[in-house]
């Protein structure tokens, strides 16, 4: 990135502005704390770049917004306080220090955690994706089951992994699928539409006309399923990921 020929303070925000030999000005929010940078063409003196922002201010706000909270979803310490997503419902956290095994349970709106002293952040987090992968794995089986005879295809094998940009995955020629273990912490329809999805990839294998058709046959409501699992980022944003840049037309 190079270094910005212009600083600016439009309503509170500050702005990197560097000059260009380009036609149309962009605005860019960048991760991880959403600093603005403007690239301008050399046209245009201060006033325009500032009105230019200013028209865009709203989208900036709601960009940097959202790199804010995938930053809060993101550190997450697991300790008394938290919530925590399960099958779509918020939960406290709450985390009980007793000798013996550790384990995570589900009790009314909290969500316990029970560890030995000297458990440290990192080792609560590998118990409570433990705990994720064995919720998703007492709901996935009776999914399946459900799904085969309408599709007419076996799932030979299936697992729950963690994966950083994908809810789902299935080899075509194997049969075998995964799931993402984030699905554990949205409602159980988003469950169901991916084991669908990955399902109805046995019959074909791309996203085009066809695939859309064989969805609709199977589960009307698909679309909205698919929209409210995107409406969130996953837990593990990648940053490249999160960048947004906007083109001033
Ligand atoms: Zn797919």
């Amino acid at each position: 990135m190079s270094t910005a020929n212009a600083y600016l303070t439009v309503r509170g925000i500050n702005i990197d502005v560097v000059y260009k030999d380009i036609k149309n000005l962009h605005i860019g929010v960048y991760p991880p704390v959403g600093r603005v940078r403007v690239a301008a063409p050399e046209r245009l003196d201060e006033d325009q770049i500032r009105l230019a922002v200013i028209q865009r201010l709203p989208w900036i706000k709601r960009q940097r917004q959202q790199l804010q909270a995938a930053i809060r979803q993101s550190r997450r310490e697991l300790v008394t306080g938290e919530s925590h997503y399960v099958w779509g419902i918020r939960h406290r956290l709450q985390v009980v220090v007793r000798p013996g095994r550790a384990h995570v349970e589900l009790d009314g709106d909290r969500l316990l955690m029970y560890v030995p002293e000297g458990t440290k952040s990192e080792q609560r987090n590998k118990l409570l994706q433990n705990w994720y992968r064995q919720e998703l794995r007492a709901q996935v089986p009776a999914l399946i089951a459900q799904w085969e005879p309408i599709i007419g295809r076996q799932v030979s094998r299936w697992s729950i992994r963690r994966m950083k940009t994908k809810w789902g995955s299935c080899h075509r020629e194997t049969g075998h699928m995964w799931f993402n273990v984030e699905l554990g912490k949205k409602p159980p329809r988003c469950l169901e539409y991916i084991v669908l999805h990955e399902m109805t990839h046995l019959l074909e294998r791309n996203h085009g006309d066809r695939f859309a058709a064989l969805m609709d046959g199977f589960m009307s409501d698909w679309r909205t399923r698919r929209d409210e699992l995107n409406a969130a980022p996953l837990a593990d944003e990648d940053w490249g990921r999160a960048e947004a840049e906007a083109r001033d037309q």
